[in-house]
């Protein structure tokens, strides 16, 4: 069956009406889904190997039939596991209809059908009886229901449902408890991920400050957690304010309660500094001894033996409401508030109990300002990183002249200001919606420039005489930025926008950035791979069911899709000189034709060509460009990346491997076509 879906494209901005199979979300869902990942996570199965035949052996020694709950069973692994461990019988729950399915076809592939029943169902809505889905209530509850935050996909409302109506008093629980951890940092790194620092511009008649409005230096930002691989970042970006401090454990063996409350711990700082951020990660511990340990803990915390790398469960970055001067050994409470789905932290000065405990701020946090809402984390990092900003201020330096009329089009940028303070002699600003319009009015009236710029809330092909008080635009200027781009070539919205403002524009206009470029690499990830790579057999057992879905749902549509990841937390090699495979003018308006690319990249260094990374390079003049990709390869040909910025990763559905340089394949060729009607880029490698 095709249904029709109405949406932006993000690209061309047209309103579309895509036929879409009606299939194509659950194979999205599958395609990009975390299942892969975590059957190549070692270290977790393993570990929830031994935990449950720890348990089944509990139960048989106290001589009773070992009657498993396996909540969200997926592929059906750990009821696969229950079995083999000698349980009497499994409950495998799923919700996902194509996973429920998936865990029958594993289940019987693997001989377990008689010891195993799989009901797809939400664990809420099983039922116990003679006549029901289980015939009796479990003796062992065994889980993996935990995202990053730990009870961000609903583990405590499912745990307080199983405990009063699925499972029996004093079950046994793999895992046994979880603990959350968590350690004060002061960073200007990530807390550029929340705020907006000032902004300095060197103008001809003086230094000029752009500096943000006072609701949103109070803002306690939005709930959304901030999940990053905390591995990835230096020791050099941070400074430890704190011990690692336990702040609260849920043990899964007892009646969990699920409604919103907080937990408080007290702390003394090891060092002076500015506390503003609250790392945080967990453990699990498999058994009651807790011998079995598994720990998101990251570098600096335990040793790398222990070493597991995993994409579905990595730290967290809170942000506090607001930065906090510390002072070693002074004595600090820290608050973890928390729903049934998500946690926000709350540092108070110790004063006297009572006092605090009125303190607590229980509602979640909900950002004031807007700006939250308008940018998210990278996008601040973006705002903030002070060497872009100089690119552009350069850049508009040599196009601007004192009769300039300048029009902006970026969604909520910083450039309309850059233009006036530079010597622009009128500037619009085109904003797409209503929250940029607010954002950007309360900036410019924190600046005193309400008078100076003027905000346009209409879509480019909108754009009248009158908007832009029948003058014509002699300057045009965009980072790119748009909201709505999920992949770097989305922000050629501009080129787009740029077209259909072209009766606006005089006939010697400037257009910043003049052009922009789509560049290729081939590299070999560190890591990133196994999100994408079949399992084959996991602890013995045979997944590939789940290998050939997923294969099945990527290969869904006709040609494969590329797809965004910020490759900063992802460490990878380059064995391909970067190559520049596109380009776009923006000095002229979008063309009819279709551009396209194709030839061969040498791969120049041995190792595993697991795919191309594709971004985009803007020119804003003929010499200043910013890499929204690549930054630099360092000798060792590790590649470091534009650290605001999702790049986009193309698998190669195989993978070569060279061990020496005389059995490498010459060359990968490519073809790589923009289709300038639809915005999409299409791509096709051959090995
Ligand atoms: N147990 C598997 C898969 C874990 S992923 C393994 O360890 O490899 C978690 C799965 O739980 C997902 O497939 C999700 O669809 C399912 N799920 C989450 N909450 C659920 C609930 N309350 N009832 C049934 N299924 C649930």
């Amino acid at each position: 069956m095709k249904t029709f879906c109405g949406r932006a494209n993000p690209t061309t901005g047209e309103m579309e009406w895509v036929e879409e199979d009606e299939n194509y979300d659950y194979h999205q869902e599958i395609a990009r889904s975390r299942y892969a990942d975590m059957l190549h996570d070692k270290d977790r199965n393993v570990k929830y190997y031994q935990g449950i035949r720890a348990a089944v052996s509990r139960v048989k020694e106290r001589g009773e039939k070992a009657i498993v709950l396996d909540i969200g069973t997926g592929t059906g692994l750990l009821s696969m596991m229950a079995a083999s461990a000698g349980a009497d019988f499994c409950y495998a729950i799923e919700v996902f209809k194509p996973m429920a399915n998936a865990a029958v076809k594993i289940v019987e592939k693997n001989g377990f059908r008689d010891k195993i029943k799989v009901i797809n169902k939400h664990s809420t809505e099983v039922t116990v009886g003679p006549d029901g889905d289980m015939q009796c209530r479990a003796n062992i509850l065994v889980t993996e229901l935990f995202d990053t935050e730990l009870i961000g996909e609903g583990a405590l409302p499912t745990y307080e449902h199983a405990h009063k109506y699925l499972v029996q008093e004093g079950c046994e629980a793999v895992p046994h408890r979880a603990t959350v951890y968590v350690q004060l940092v002061e960073s200007k790194r990530m807390w550029s991920w929340n705020k907006l620092f000032p902004v300095h511009v060197k103008a001809e008649d003086g230094e000029k400050m752009i500096v943000s409005p006072s609701e949103m230096e109070n803002c306690p930002g939005v709930p959304s957690v901030c999940d990053i691989q905390l591995n990835q970042m230096p020791s050099s970006d941070f400074t430890i304010l704190s011990d690692v401090v336990t702040m609260f454990s849920v043990d899964f063996g007892k009646p969990v309660r699920s409604a919103s409350t907080y937990y408080r711990v007290q702390l003394e700082p090891v060092k002076s500094g500015k506390a503003q951020i609250v790392l945080s990660w967990w453990d699990i511990d498999m058994d009651p001894s807790g011998t079995i340990n598994c720990t998101m803990a990251p570098y600096w915390v335990k040793s790398t033996s222990a070493f597991q790398w995993r994409d579905h469960w990595m730290q967290c970055v809170y942000f506090l409401p607001n930065e906090e001067p510390v002072l070693q050994g002074e004595k600090l409470y820290l608050t973890a508030c928390r729903d049934e789905y998500s946690l926000w932290y709350n540092l108070q000065k110790a004063r006297g109990e009572e006092e605090n405990k009125a303190d607590v701020r229980v509602e979640s946090p909900v950002c004031r300002c807007q700006a939250h809402l308008l940018w998210n984390r990278p996008r601040f990092g973006e705002l903030n990183d002070q060497n872009r900003t100089r690119q552009y201020i350069k850049s508009l330096m040599r196009v601007l002249k004192t009769d300039s009329v300048c029009l902006c089009i970026s969604d909520g940028s910083l450039l309309p200001m850059l233009a006036h303070y530079l010597g622009a002699k009128q500037v619009f600003t085109l904003e797409n919606s209503a929250v940029s319009c607010s954002v950007m009015e309360k900036f410019f009236k924190a600046n005193h420039l309400e008078d100076k710029i003027k905000i346009i809330e209409a879509r480019p092909e909108s754009l009248t005489s009158p908007h832009l008080e029948d003058k014509k635009i002699s300057v045009l200027v965009g980072e790119p930025f748009f909201t709505t781009s999920l992949l770097p070539w989305h922000n050629l919205y501009f080129w787009y926008a740029r077209t259909a403002v072209t009766s606006h524009l005089t006939s010697n206009v400037t257009v910043l950035p003049q052009s922009a470029s789509l560049h290729m690499m081939i590299v070999e990830f560190q890591d990133l791979w196994r999100i994408r790579s079949p399992c084959g057999t996991c602890e013995g057992f045979d997944v590939r069911t789940m290998d050939d879905m997923i294969k099945n749902s990527l290969n869904f549509r006709e040609s494969k899709e590329a797809e965004p990841h910020p490759l900063w937390e992802y460490p990878c090699k380059s064995l391909s000189d970067p190559l520049e495979v596109l380009t776009f003018d923006f000095r002229k308006t979008v063309p009819q034709h279709c551009l396209s690319s194709e030839g061969s990249v040498n791969l120049l260094w041995k190792g595993k060509s697991h795919g191309a990374v594709l971004w985009m390079e803007y020119h804003l003049t003929a010499d200043i460009s910013i890499s929204t990709g690549l930054m630099q390869i360092s000798n060792e040909k590790n590649c470091e990346w534009n650290p605001h910025c999702k790049q986009a990763v193309y698998f190669f559905s195989s993978v070569i491997e060279s061990e020496t340089l005389s059995d490498l394949p010459s060359a990968v060729t490519y073809a790589i076509n923009f289709n300038t009607k639809t915005g999409e880029i299409a791509m096709d490698f051959k090995l």
